[in-house]
């Protein structure tokens, strides 16, 4: 009998400023072809974000119509904002026998993981408590309100741990996404 072939789900998650992003940015620099979901958000653009690319930006009724609509696989408030993954183009790629990663926060992992229980669970923690804090602070796209509301949630995701599949601490964004790549790529 031929083994099955699963297509890979990838969930990508840890605390506000970890990291992320970058780590992601940086693989796909280097590996294009590596499909990322993007999410709808009514959070507003930051400088030099576009829509379509870092998020679909839409309004809260906007949002409100994907959630009744069944439009979204997951969905979280996060920090004030909320944010879904739209559910058509991830499974289209998992049918289509695609690796998929999804860059999302602690509520959405768990829902993912509730919904298609085959998904790997990949958790970007901090080197320290303390370079968390420097890094979410010195990306400087957030005034000091939201940055104590995202820390606060930061502590919940770090509690939450032992919940992932694998743990990869964001010390060097190369290596770590090296390693994510091998864990995306590799059914
Ligand atoms: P996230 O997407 O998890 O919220 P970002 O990717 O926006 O986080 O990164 C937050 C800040 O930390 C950015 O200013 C980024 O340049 C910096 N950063 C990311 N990875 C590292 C790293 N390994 N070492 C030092 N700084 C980093
Ligand atoms: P940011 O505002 O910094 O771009 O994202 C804030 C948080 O929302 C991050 O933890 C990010 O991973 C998470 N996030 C982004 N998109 C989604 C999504 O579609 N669903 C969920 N649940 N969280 C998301």
């Amino acid at each position: 009998m031929a083994a099955e072939v699963r297509p890979r789900l990838t969930v990508l998650s840890g605390p506000s400023g970890v990291g992320k992003s970058t780590v992601v940015a940086h693989m796909r620099k280097v590996h294009p072809e590596v499909w990322l979901s993007v999410s709808a958000t009514t959070r507003k653009p930051r400088p030099g974000e576009r829509d379509g690319v870092q998020y679909f930006f839409v309004s809260d009724d906007e949002f409100d119509k994907l959630v009744a609509n069944g439009e979204l696989l997951e969905w979280a408030e996060f920090a004030g904002n909320r944010y879904g993954t739209p559910r058509q183009a991830v499974l289209d790629r998992l049918r289509a026998g695609e690796p998929v990663l999804l860059e999302i926060d602690l509520q959405g992992a768990r829902q993912v993981k509730e919904s298609l229980p085959d998904s790997r669970l990949v958790f970007l923690a901090p080197p320290s408590w303390e370079e968390l804090v420097r890094r979410l602070t010195g990306r400087g796209t957030e005034s000091a309100e939201v940055i104590e509301r995202r820390l606060e949630a930061a502590k919940v995701e770090l509690a939450a741990e032992s919940e992932f599949d694998t743990t990869l601490v964001n010390t060097s964004v190369e290596d770590v996404a090296r390693e994510l790549l091998a864990l995306v790529a590799v059914a």
